[in-house]
């Protein structure tokens, strides 16, 4: 084991104390509240560390930006980047405690991702204990789980000073791979504007939105392609009154993912382009890219070299895949910043009732993350 592995490891139990407490300050999306109370919990565990914590104000809770004791001149360091909130809504925690059960320990947000949270905290507070500085800058942004539209122009702004961006969401499988691709996702809603009818008195002079869109439904579903990894989800679909009329109105909720910006691109072209099988209709398409992929490339890949390399170095192994999944790693790579992403603990049951993480991960996590920023 490596001198940073050796540290983190004696830091543990103050990590976890931390952990617990982050997750025991609950903080759903969209509670500005309830998410700016966890922030400032989150900057009272790196003020004795000498960071400095910054508020960014933000509708939906102010977006945290913790800095080093001494600015690096001239920007260039490694930008952490993570998210303050969660899927889970207060009052979670009285059905989900924080509960430690051999190694593993459950709660909220436990894996996505107050984890990834106490894995950057550890990792800092090993270096600090070192002596070393390192050269990053943590952002937690407030609105992650709601798509980031709050913070994304703050994230940007922030990875575009640095050299490589390193996200603390979980890692992937119980292996713990980072992952060094993730699909794009667009997310779109198609509305259906028919003609209502008596179903009984004039049922052929009604133009039917729902049967309009369970035709396009269809359509949609086989654009997917499981060879390209392209996927076409008719998630949501809601419309008519009652079983006596022929539906005027319909709409369906539909979320595209590719590996690539030219695969999602090809697919909205496509989707707007649609037309109505049925004339009395009229097809109206919104919406569009949320997260343009994070693609496989070369840059990415040297990232996940250096944390191999700092994973051998701690005597861990370490692997790396894709997923389909969005972060916000996928503004940052689609910036052309080398982007590394699942640098958190690990885990599984992610946005559900039992989310748990692998205790041991905290440490394993904090040895690579302290590796990377201190190469
Ligand atoms: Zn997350």
């Amino acid at each position: 084991m490596n001198g940073e592995w050796r540290v983190a490891a004696a830091r543990e139990p103050e990590a976890m104390a931390w952990w617990r407490r982050w997750v025991e300050r609950e903080s759903p999306s969209g509670d500005k509240a309830a998410i700016d109370s966890c922030g400032r919990e989150v900057a009272a565990a790196f003020g004795p560390l000498g960071w400095r914590a910054e508020f960014v104000a933000g509708a939906e809770g102010d977006h945290l930006i913790l800095r080093p004791p001494e600015e690096i001149a001239g920007g260039g360091g490694m930008l952490l980047l993570g998210h303050l909130d969660t899927v889970y809504p207060i009052g979670t925690l009285a059905r989900m405690p924080w509960w430690e059960e051999g190694d593993r320990v459950y709660g909220p947000g436990v894996m996505d991702m107050k984890g990834g949270i106490a894995v950057a905290w550890l990792a800092l507070r090993a270096l600090t204990a070192g002596g070393a500085l390192p050269a990053a800058t943590l952002l937690l942004v407030a609105d992650e789980e709601t798509g980031s539209g709050g913070s994304r122009a703050l994230t940007e702004r922030l990875a575009r000073k640095a050299r490589a961006v390193l996200v603390l969401e979980p890692a992937a499988g119980e292996t713990g791979k980072l992952k060094t691709a993730r699909k794009g996702i667009a997310n779109f809603t198609l509305r259906a504007e028919g003609r209502a009818a008596h179903a009984g008195v004039d049922y052929f002079a009604g133009s039917n939105a729902i049967v309009e869109l369970a035709r396009q439904a269809v359509e949609l579903a086989s654009w997917s392609d499981e060879r390209r990894g392209i996927t076409v989800n008719c998630g949501v679909i809601h419309g008519g009154t009652r079983s006596n009329v022929v539906p005027a109105e319909a709409e369906l909720a539909v979320d595209a993912r590719a590996w690539t910006a030219a695969d999602l691109a090809a697919v909205e072209t496509r989707l707007r382009r649609l037309r109505a099988v049925d004339a009395g209709v009229r097809l109206a398409v919104t919406g569009g890219v949320n997260r343009p992929p994070m693609e496989r490339g070369p840059a990415g890949m040297a990232l996940f070299a250096r944390a191999r390399a700092a994973a051998q170095a701690a005597g861990l192994a370490l692997e790396e895949c894709a997923t389909g999944g969005g972060s916000d790693g996928n503004f940052t790579a689609a910036l052309g910043i080398p982007t590394l992403d699942g640098m958190g603990v690990v885990g599984g049951g992610a946005h559900s009732p039992g989310e748990w993480a692998a205790r041991h991960s905290l440490v394993d996590r904090a040895a690579v993350l302290a590796g990377m920023l201190a190469g």
